[in-house]
C-alpha cells in the first residue's frame, strides 16, 4: 500500500489542515498504532491506525458538498435559535464546516467540506477564485455607471477589484436593477460594498457561481455530494 505523510493523513481525516496536524504531532497528540509519534515527516501506510488525542480517525473521509442556501442560516459551525447554522441543512457524521462565508440574507451555492487544505486553497485571495453574483439593486443601473466596476474601489477602508459586471434587466415601474457581477477575493460584504460604492444598494442577493459550480437543479436549501470531477476540477 502506498506511504504517504503522517500529517497528510490527518488533514485527509478533515480533522485539521496540514500545518495544523504537524503542530498536532509536535504536540505528542498523535498516535500511529498505539504509539505517539512527534516527529514531523514520518510515513504510514493505509493499515496504519492513527489517533488524534486517542480518538481513532483512521476511518474518516473527505465530504464535499454543493447547498443552494437558503436565507436565515449562518456560514459558521455554531447554531443558535435565531441563526440557524447551514451545516444543520446536511446530514452527516462528519465535522464539515462551510467553504468561506456567505451572509445570513444571501442565498445560493455554497461548498461545504471537512476538506481544510482546500477550503484555504479556495478562500485565500490570492488564488483569485472566481465567485459570481446576481444582484436586485435600488435604482435603475446606467451602462455609464457600469464603467466605474471596470476599476479598482476604494472604499471604506478596503480596495476591491470587481472583475465583471452586466445589467440582466431593469424594472422601470419599481426603479430596481438586475444584474450580474463577478469578484476573485471574497472580501466581508464584498458585493454589498461595491454596489453601495456605486449607490445602488443590494436588495436581493444570489451567488449563481463558485470556482466553476453552479447550482444546476438544486432548490433552495436541497444539497448534493460533489462528483469526483467536480472534486477534482476545483482542487
Ligand atoms: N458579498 C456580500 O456582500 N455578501 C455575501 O454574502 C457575499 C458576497
Amino acid at each position: 500500500t502506498e506511504l504517504e505523510r503522517l500529517q497528510k493523513r490527518i488533514a485527509k481525516a478533515g480533522i485539521a489542515s496540514r500545518r495544523k496536524a504537524e503542530q498536532m504531532i509536535i504536540n505528542g497528540r498523535v498516535k500511529v498504532n498505539g504509539k505517539i509519534v512527534v516527529k514531523l515527516g514520518s510515513k504510514v501506510n493505509e493499515k496504519d491506525t492513527i489517533s488524534v488525542d486517542d480518538q481513532d480517525i483512521s476511518g474518516e473521509k473527505f465530504e464535499y458538498y454543493l447547498l443552494n442556501k437558503p436565507s436565515g442560516y449562518v456560514s459558521s459551525n455554531k447554531s443558535y435559535p435565531d441563526q440557524p447554522s447551514v451545516t444543520e441543512l446536511i446530514k452527516t457524521e462528519s465535522r464539515i464546516f462551510p467553504v468561506g462565508r456567505l451572509d445570513m440574507d444571501t442565498t445560493g451555492v455554497l461548498l461545504l467540506t471537512n476538506d481544510g487544505d482546500l477550503t484555504q486553497k479556495l478562500t485565500h485571495p490570492k488564488h483569485r477564485i472566481k465567485r459570481t453574483y446576481e444582484a436586485w439593486v435600488k435604482g435603475i443601473v446606467q451602462n455609464t455607471e457600469l464603467d466605474q466596476l471596470t476599476k479598482p474601489i476604494r472604499f471604506d477602508n478596503e480596495i476591491y477589484f470587481p472583475q465583471a459586471a452586466k445589467i440582466l434587466k431593469t424594472d422601470l415601474n419599481r426603479a430596481e436593477t438586475f444584474m450580474e457581477i463577478t469578484i476573485a477575493e471574497g472580501k466581508n460584504h464584498e458585493i454589498k460594498k461595491i454596489l453601495e460604492f456605486i449607490d445602488h444598494p443590494v436588495i436581493k442577493l444570489n451567488r449563481n457561481m463558485f470556482a466553476g459550480i453552479t447550482l444546476g437543479e438544486l432548490k433552495s436549501g436541497q444539497y448534493r455530494p460533489l462528483s469526483d470531477q467536480e472534486v477534482k476540477r476545483i482542487k
